[in-house]
């Protein structure tokens, strides 16, 4: 049958035809996916405006939400996962006023109930109703239906108008720039600080180019040799392969025996905590964003306490979206050094294994829906 027999006809403002029905990638249960043809998304009070989706970039988060390795996410299955997007406002709900049909828009995931205690504080990436549908609150991607598909109704404060200057697929990235920004503000980092990122995925690569927006003077990066090469590339003074033995003596020895004063922690592993510690000098902070398989991991729990170390989580961001579009527009940032790979979105299952083999040096692979 045509698509457009499938048409539903005119939106309620009357400027584009919807299709009815829309491609998407469904994950039927965990471990089992493929696009199929699925009804296309319709607004509501919470999930009040529909988006085009241009450009949807694969998340390291994907392959857990693929597999159900995450309690939650998704709630249940069938579901659409991708979270890291960047498209076109199509249809909006009566009540928003800030975005039209046609605005270029990019995405955040985290959208709270809005009025809890932490919501209210503009912590809404801790929301106290996290999971609750019934509440209102939404993890796009995670928790509620995501951008693998051509349509996506979103809620409208997950949304941002994209600078002109930045191109869909950078757009995408901007949601895990934030996320990097708020991991390099959470740090701390004062006046040409000494400052180690450990782990160089998407967020440590860009938490180096926060961390020297944020005035960072030595950067080191501690990651894999490919990895770090690229890290040298977008601003790391340093780089230290993580397989050496000696990292904690290499990091000491290029800070004066003392460590660094901040380190920012994107590896999410056993040895990275523990080496977070140590490599951070007294009265030091420790920013975290890597979340580890395991909930419970060995730390050098006397020198935390002795040396005043403080350990600070972050959870995604709260309210870094816009700055991150501005340290991007202002090229401060480079989001489009790590797009590695581009596929259209039909590619799925190419794109996907190049992401998860990491192959041909494989960082942000985007997907051109
Ligand atoms: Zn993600
Ligand atoms: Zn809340």
């Amino acid at each position: 049958m045509c698509r457009s027999e499938f048409y539903r006809g005119m939106s309620t403002h009357g400027q584009t035809a919807l299709p009815s029905e829309m491609d998407a990638l469904v994950v039927e249960e965990a471990g089992e996916w493929s696009i199929e043809t699925v009804d296309t998304p319709e607004i509501d009070q919470t999930d009040n405006v529909l988006c085009k989706v241009e450009t949807v970039s694969i998340c390291g988060t994907d392959p857990k939400i693929f597999h159900g390795d995450v309690d939650g996410w998704p709630p249940s299955f069938p579901f659409t996962p991708g979270h890291e997007w960047a498209g076109t406002v199509v249809e909006t709900g009566d009540d928003v006023s800030r975005l039209s049909p046609g605005d270029r828009v990019f995405a955040e995931t985290h959208h709270g109930c809005g009025y809890c205690e932490n919501c209210r504080n503009g912590k809404y990436n801790l929301c106290e109703n996290y999971g609750d549908f019934d509440s209102g609150h939404r993890q796009i991607g995670h928790t509620s239906s995501g951008a693998y598909a051509e349509y996506i109704a979103a809620p409208a404060d997950t949304l941002y108008h994209l600078p002109e200057s930045i191109s869909f697929t950078e757009g995408a990235l901007l949601d895990v720039n934030a996320i990097a920004l708020y991991l390099a503000e959470r740090g701390n980092i004062g006046p040409a600080a000494n400052v180690a990122v450990i782990g160089t995925g998407t967020v440590g690569l860009l938490a180096i180019q926060n961390a020297k927006a944020l005035g960072a003077g030595n950067v080191i990066a501690i990651g894999s040799e490919d990895r770090n090469a690229v890290g040298a590339d977008l601003g790391a003074d340093h780089t230290i392969p993580y397989t050496d033995d000696d990292v904690v003596e290499q990091v000491l020895s290029l800070t004066d025996g003392v460590g660094v004063d901040v380190t920012l922690e994107a590896a999410g592993t056993s040895s990275s905590f523990s080496q977070a510690v140590t490599i951070t000098r007294k009265g030091g902070t420790v920013s975290l964003d890597g979340i580890p398989k395991n909930n419970h991991q060995e730390i050098p729990m006397a020198d935390l306490v002795t040396e005043e170390i403080e350990f600070r989580g972050c959870r995604a961001h709260a309210n870094r979206a816009e700055a991150s579009a501005r340290l991007v527009e202002n090229e401060t940032v480079d989001v489009s050094a790590l797009v590695t790979h581009e596929f259209s979105f039909d590619e799925f299952e190419t794109a996907y294994e190049t992401f998860v083999e990491r192959r041909d040096g494989a960082i942000k692979v985007a997907l051109h829906v």
